[in-house]
């Protein structure tokens, strides 16, 4: 019943996306930021919260919200003040969470996307705060005790929080791509979804379509993959449309969802939500963002995939699809601009990318970062095809693969080695087109008669022979000088 009426009703999304930021170490102590270690091991007793221990802030976090701000165009807060937040969790230990209230380090700014039913569209930044990670309980299957991880405690996070821009669940998930694009290319968080270093809360609500009045709102917890958060959406749109069709109110609360049942579940309602009792730490002093250390900051960023992909359409006249892939992680971009240093032969380039470097990249499982040959290496052997020394297909079927093999070896002089060069000596093609006309002595005589696109199949005999080293134009001439000779 629901779907058949979901056109008459609007979408309203915001999303909360907490990145945990890629700093060597913790928020506000020394030990490691890392995944996938020992159960509590990187836990010092600033981490345990034991009586007397205080925080120190890792500066190296500001940056990278910083960093997150400038690229969303958001105004960035000059004095930062760090509130604890009151709620008692048992894997957090200190009892209440560092994290701003009133004033988040950036406030607004948006994040761009391509729609296809309203084209490109700003989606507007509430603000973005920084705050720290709790540690993990974990439920075993047969077990009755929780085992608690503090690995996480206190790991750093930037958490994104959209104005209810959104209208549908693929333009949030598109949000959420963007973000981790954004994210990967600014090096301030890996966007590993699967790993939690991403995740997003998303809050919907419906109302009927032209409507400006809002519905109550439920938030959706924790999705850990795109394709999550869309199907969440998707689902609680379906389920709220059911229950205001059959005359029953949305009540505002905190949902999760099952990704394996595809069914969500209640947590709590917006009654029995927490009073955090908001209050400045008292042993963190406020920090201020210096005009110089912004102008720092500033400085070191990334030219950014959204400014890259126009760089490529505009100056180097790449096609959008061209644009889009090359933009699409900062390895493969920081790579072509390389290359484009090295070549003006552009399109040819690209084709490269995104031709026989990304086959080579799945096909090994392997990313950009590390691919083996250097732009030079590419540039050289684009210059060889460029300039007739080696034919594309032999290229990238046979010399890309060796160069690959012997990264050290200049292409030219590693075509020479493999005999993968053009074969530009008439005297030995000659006895080749010979060997081919005399084979085929009917053909010959149906081009005399008049079949003169016949020189098409001895080019592919020749082409044949020679594996395709032919130089095409001197084949031609020699074809037809020797077709004359055998009439
Ligand atoms: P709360 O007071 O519950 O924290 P906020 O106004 O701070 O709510 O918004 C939290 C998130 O919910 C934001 O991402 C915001 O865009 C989104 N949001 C707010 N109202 C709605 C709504 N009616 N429908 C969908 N999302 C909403
Ligand atoms: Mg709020």
């Amino acid at each position: 019943m629901g779907m058949q009426n979901r056109d008459q009703y609007e979408i309203v999304v915001g999303l909360e996306i907490h990145a945990q930021l890629a700093t060597e170490s913790k928020i506000y102590a020394a030990d490691a930021n890392l995944y996938g270690n020992e159960p509590n091991t990187n836990v010092s007793v600033i981490t345990l919260a034991h009586p007397g221990t205080m925080p120190k802030l890792n500066k190296k976090v500001m940056e990278y919200a910083i960093k997150m701000g400038l690229a969303c165009q958001s105004n960035i807060t000059r004095l930062n003040i760090f509130c604890r937040k009151n709620y008692f969790y048992p894997d957090s230990p200190k009892g209440f969470q560092l994290t701003q209230d009133k004033t988040p380090i950036c406030v607004g700014g948006k994040i761009d996307i391509n729609t296809p039913t309203r084209g490109e569209i700003g989606i507007r930044l509430n603000r973005i705060h920084i705050e720290e990670d709790a540690g993990k309980s974990i439920h075993q299957a047969n077990e009755k005790d929780t085992l608690i991880d503090l690995n996480r405690a206190g790991v750093p996070l930037i958490e994104i929080v959209t104005e209810p821009d959104i209208r549908s669940s693929e333009e949030a998930a598109a949000v959420v791509t963007e973000v981790r694009k954004i994210v990967r290319f600014l090096g301030i968080c890996d966007g590993n979804m699967e790993e939690g270093s991403l995740r997003c809360d998303a809050n919907v609500s419906i109302m009927p379509r032209g409507s400006d009045r809002f519905g109550n709102k439920v938030e959706l917890k924790n999705m850990n993959s795109i394709r999550n958060v869309k199907n969440a959406i998707d689902h609680e749109v379906d389920r709220q449309i059911q229950l205001v069709e059959s005359g029953e109110k949305i009540i505002s609360e905190t949902r999760t969802y099952n990704p394996n049942t595809g069914e969500s579940q209640g947590m709590r309602t917006k009654e029995e939500l927490n009073d955090y009792r908001y209050f400045p730490e008292p042993d963190l002093s406020p920090v201020e963002v210096k005009e110089e250390w912004l102008e720092q900051i500033r400085k070191d960023m990334p030219v950014l995939p959204a400014e890259l992909k126009v760089k490529y359409m505009e100056e180097y006249q790449l096609p959008e699809y061209d644009a889009s892939f090359l933009s699409e992680t900062r390895a493969i971009s920081d790579f072509f601009n390389e290359l484009c240093q090295l070549t003006t032969n552009y399109k040819a380039a690209s084709n490269w990318m995104m031709g026989p470097v990304k086959s080579w990249l799945n096909e090994q499982g392997a990313d950009m970062a590390t691919f083996p040959l250097t732009a030079t290496r590419m540039a050289e052997l684009i210059s060889l095809i460029n300039d007739g020394k080696v034919n594309f297909t032999i290229a990238s079927q046979q010399l890309f693969k060796a160069m690959i093999a012997e990264p050290e070896t200049s292409a030219e002089k590693l075509a020479k080695k493999l005999k993968l060069t053009v074969q530009k000596d008439s005297g030995f093609l000659e006895e080749v087109v010979d060997e081919i006309l005399k084979s085929n002595p009917d053909k010959v005589k149906a081009y005399h008669n008049g079949k003169k696109n016949l020189i098409g199949m001895f080019m592919g005999e020749l082409m044949k022979e020679t594996k395709g080293k032919a130089d095409p134009k001197t084949a031609k001439e020699t074809i037809l000088k020797k077709l004359e000779q055998h009439k």
